[in-house]
């Protein structure tokens, strides 16, 4: 006789499956440049220079007697004689003391000085998203395993005894999901078995790389076929209450071999493959 399915009706099971849909939507990193702005804003600022200095282009004709630091108090510039300097260093050359009557500079330092002003707003925003999506991006760390229902939660565990197993004990863990949860292959492999296998109601079966096999039972109904490969965390099924079962879940299975009774400790296999649940 194949083993029963688990005979305690999964509770807050509403609550869990939200939680998994929530978590499945885990956005990846984005990943945001950060936006230098010290370098621009040393540029001492004076406190004479009005706040609402127009970003318009205007030239001016060096007089003698004149230097940046004259110019750039005399006409309120923006960022004062350095941001002028370094507005016209192409015309003033490498000494910005040295500046000769009838050179044409331009007093506008808005180019160089907007990015400095606006970057800190800007800054912030970026910085804190892509902090809040760090945790989401390391949990999907790609070891080539993954969960078969998302952060679904056990029920009833691996050996849990009692006379309700033939094989007086339960063979798998019982993952707490309502009928319609998609299941995924918790690795890649070929699938050996989908469809209906006694007490198990609908399963899948998969052969994986190590010759383990995973039992995915109780499905609503597969979505795969005998021979089909599959991919790490691709969807095999859509989660049920079929076969000997009071309540919605998943059965979860790790075997030696195809056959019943050859069942290993699941949860101990996906921690041998850095999958915890
Ligand atoms: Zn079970």
């Amino acid at each position: 006789m194949p083993a029963q399915g688990q005979h305690r009706k999964p509770r807050s099971l509403n609550r869990l499956t939200r939680v998994c849909l929530v978590a499945g939507t885990g956005a990846a990193a984005v990943a945001l440049p950060l936006v230098g702005v010290a370098q621009s804003a040393s540029a001492a600022e004076p406190a004479k220079a009005p706040a609402a200095a127009t970003a318009k282009a205007q030239d001016y004709t060096v007089v003698r007697g004149d230097t940046l630091a004259k110019i750039a108090t005399t006409h309120h510039v923006k960022g004062g004689w350095k941001a002028l300097y370094d507005a016209n260093k192409k015309a003033i050359g490498a000494n910005p003391s040295l500046i000769r009557p009838g050179l044409h500079i331009t007093l506008d330092t808005t180019p160089a000085a907007a990015p400095a002003a606006k970057a800190p707003a800007k800054k912030a925003a970026p910085v804190k998203k892509a902090a809040a999506a760090a945790p989401a991006a390391a949990k999907k760390a790609d070891t080539g395993w993954t969960r078969p229902v998302g952060d679904a939660a056990i029920g009833t565990g691996y050996k849990t005894g009692g006379s309700m197993w033939s094989s007086g004990h339960h063979t798998g863990v019982d993952f707490l999901v309502w009928s319609g949860t998609p299941v995924h292959s918790v690795a890649a492999g070929t699938v050996v078995h989908a469809g209906a296998d006694g007490a198990y109601g609908n399963d899948v079966i998969i052969k994986h790389a190590d010759g383990k096999y995973t039992l995915y039972g109780h499905l609503t109904r597969p979505v795969v076929s005998v021979g089909q490969t599959v991919t790490e965390g691709q969807e095999i099924g859509i989660s049920g209450a079929t076969g000997n079962v009071t309540g919605p879940h998943l059965h979860f299975e790790v075997r030696t071999t195809p056959d019943y009774g050859s069942d290993i400790d699941p949860v101990a296999y996906l921690g041998s493959h850095g999958v915890t649940v």
